[in-house]
């Protein structure tokens, strides 16, 4: 949370609408969330940003969910309404905004996901509503991965992919994906957005054997490989030829490895501060029912790549 970009850039927000508002990072421990929230419930803050590890863990200290957060099981943005706290998540519009910006439509597309934390969820949650063909979880932990994928079919947003070979492709060793490495939940064919049928999911290792075989439209970096780093969090030996966009949700640096590799190969290479900038303007329009001219985020978006140099 020190290193957080969210208050920089709701300063700047702040100063392109003229808002006499302020927004700064509260380190807060466990025991102190119930206050926080009690701030929000009397007024004396307008609305909580929430980083981890509180987005889950504040779930049971709010007084309802948007559909949204509930389907996630995460919290990033807290609002009132009279003494009701609500709970909502705006990654998951942030994703999307910032793709589509790019003209990268999520319908029909085959989605690799890397990562299966609170970030991935919200690619995989937008990804499986906007009817998606098919979304790929990769994880570094086989059972995280499962557990998401599993919630999707649950949810009635995808289908379990039958008879996808998980062991066939060099993933020996994957047991927590069931028999033959596929995912054993079978859902209703159902998706909440799309008229398609529901797209397929199926998780796999992070690992350059388990992916060997896989194409992607879209490939997604939501893991937090590449932080202030230069690793790349996709195998090495990963054929992108194909894939029509990257987006890697790791901001710092701003040109991460992966980025740099997908644009040396004339790929649509999406940044990390699209998805930022587009997520708080969602967090803006929660607690102030503002909407801001469609130019405004790519002004935010070029003021903090100014800044990051
Ligand atoms: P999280 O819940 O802690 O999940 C972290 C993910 O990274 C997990 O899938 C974890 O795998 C994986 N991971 C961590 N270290 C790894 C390693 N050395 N090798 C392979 N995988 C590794 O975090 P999160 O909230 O999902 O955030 C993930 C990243 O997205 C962070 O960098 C965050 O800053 C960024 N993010 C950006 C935005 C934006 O607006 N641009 C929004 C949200 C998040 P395991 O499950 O195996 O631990």
């Amino acid at each position: 949370m020190e290193h957080s970009l969210s208050p920089r850039l709701f300063g700047l927000l702040f100063d392109e609408l003229g808002m006499k508002a302020g927004y700064r990072a509260l380190k807060t421990r466990p025991e102190e969330l119930g206050q926080r929230v009690q701030s929000v419930r009397v007024g004396e803050l307008g609305g909580l940003s929430v980083t981890l590890p509180h987005k889950e863990t504040i779930i049971a200290l709010l007084d309802e969910l948007s559909p949204a957060a509930a389907a996630m099981g995460a919290v990033n943005c807290v609002a009132s309404s009279g003494l009701r706290v609500l709970g909502h998540n705006t990654d998951g519009p942030g994703f999307e905004l910032a793709l589509d910006r790019a003209g990268v439509k999520l319908a029909g597309a085959r989605v690799l996901i890397l990562g299966a934390g609170g970030a991935a969820r919200a690619a995989a949650f937008s990804a499986a509503q906007a009817g998606a063909r098919s979304i790929v979880i990769a994880n570094r932990t086989p059972a995280r991965a499962d557990a998401l994928a599993t919630d999707l079919v649950a949810r009635g947003l995808a289908q379990a992919a039958a008879g996808h070979r998980a062991e066939s492709r060099g993933a020996g060793g994957v047991s927590s994906f069931g028999p033959g490495g596929q995912l054993s939940l079978h859902g209703p064919a159902t998706s909440a957005r799309s008229s398609a049928p529901a797209g397929v999911v199926y998780v796999l290792p992070l690992s350059a054997s388990a992916l060997a075989e896989e194409r992607a439209d879209i490939l997604v970096n939501a893991t937090s490989v590449g932080l202030d780093s230069s690793a790349d969090p996709l195998p090495e030996s990963f054929r992108l030829d194909g894939t029509h966009a990257v987006l890697d949700m790791v901001y710092r640096p701003l040109q991460t490895a992966l980025l740099s590799r997908a644009g040396a190969k004339g790929i649509v290479a999406i940044d990390g501060v699209w998805m930022l900038v587009y997520q708080a303007l969602e967090q803006l329009r929660i607690w102030t029912s503002r909407s801001v001219a469609a130019d405004l985020a790519a002004r935010l978006h070029s003021k903090l790549c100014e800044e990051a140099g």
